[in-house]
């Protein structure tokens, strides 16, 4: 296959919320706004924002559990959003999820084998001597024995529990994982396990993850490329490295100062960013960022700023730190990486 394994285009979610009786306009919430990006084979794309900021309604739109209010989503060349139930239910054999709480997301009825072999179960009947075999080997799989499979999800910690909803995950082969949320509910060792296990896996198979987490330490750990998201949108993607070392949008330079830095020699200039997320319903003109921005202009307030590619290949909305053209670069008195809060 050319090209990249998922492409998304544009991809916009919008709620209406029912309006009062008579009343004229429906609000709308801008959960997901025209958002584009592609993710390669082997490759870990990041989302990380603020609680809100639209990563989990994306999730969603990705597995097809909402559908779009516009655009595409290409997996192998495939439109998901223009295909019927039948190819499309196909076509999720492909793009398998892995939930946040490890607690809810496993039927407590079944057994682990049960669980982890019932998405090839939707597919075809298998025998019980298939279904053990098929148990074993996704448990081994995911460093468990197979000798816990009669077990019930009540007999395991949070970690093993998320260890079997990554052998479900594993059941059917993808050839992408989406990952919400995956480790945020366990503890930081376990997070660890998790996060080696899901790298350990994508180095065997050339599975490629999208990795949603609100957490910068656990995205700089297992990220190869990183959107960061704001009020719907994509504000800056660049690859792990670039984007850690040389924030290019100042929301992004105002979450990475937040992260504690373990290391005593290593001094990051504190970072307080005003105010809170504003409401997706009543999201604020131009660039949402406008009103906790501390080199917002007027031009900010008027115009919603376009995803620019800079010339070290990141990709940032922000009219000061990408303006668009020459002549915007020109009239830039803040050149690019110049820290904005130093
Ligand atoms: Fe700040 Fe303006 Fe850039 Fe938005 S466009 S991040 S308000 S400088």
């Amino acid at each position: 296959m050319s090209g990249p394994l998922l492409k998304v285009e544009n991809l916009t979610k919008h709620y209406s919320l029912r309006g009062r009786f008579l009343e004229k306009s429906v609000p709308m919430v801008r959960a997901v706004e025209d958002v584009s990006f592609s993710v390669d084979a082997g490759e870990t794309l990041c989302i990380v924002g603020e609680s809100g900021c639209g990563k989990s309604t994306l999730a969603r739109l990705l597995v097809q559990i909402v559908k779009p209010t516009r655009g595409r989503i290409v997996l192998a060349g495939t439109d998901m959003t223009a295909v019927d139930a039948n190819a499309l239910r196909i076509l999720r054999r492909s793009m398998q999820m892995v939930f946040q709480d490890p607690y809810s997301s496993l039927n407590p009825r079944l057994t682990a084998e049960r669980i982890i072999t019932e998405p090839v179960e939707n597919f075809q009947r298998l025998s019980g001597q298939q279904r053990r075999t098929l148990a074993a080997d996704l448990l081994r799989k995911v460093g468990m024995s197979p000798e816990m499979m009669s077990r019930p999800p009540s007999e395991f910690s949070g970690g093993q529990r998320q260890r079997l909803g990554i052998a479900r995950a594993l059941a059917l082969e993808p050839s992408l994982i989406i990952a919400d949320e995956a480790v945020s509910a366990l503890d930081v060792s376990v997070q660890a396990q998790i996060l080696n296990l899901l790298a350990d896996l994508q180095q065997q198979t050339k599975i490629a993850l999208v990795f949603i987490s609100h957490d910068l330490r656990v995205v700089e750990y297992i990220g190869h490329r990183v959107a960061v998201m704001y009020l719907g949108r994509i504000v800056e993607l660049a690859k792990c490295e670039s984007l850690f070392a040389r924030p290019g949008h100042p929301y992004t330079e105002a979450l990475i100062a937040a992260v504690p830095v373990p290391d005593p020699t290593r001094v990051r200039v504190e970072v307080v960013v005003e105010g809170e997320v504003p409401s997706p319903i009543t999201p604020p003109s131009g660039c949402a960022f406008h009103p906790r921005c501390p080199l917002a202009a007027e031009r900010c307030r008027i115009e919603v700023p376009a995803l620019v590619t800079m010339a070290d290949g990141r990709a940032v909305a922000c009219h000061v730190r990408a303006p668009l053209g020459p002549a915007d670069r020109a009239a830039s008195n803040v050149p690019f990486p110049a820290s904005t809060y130093g």
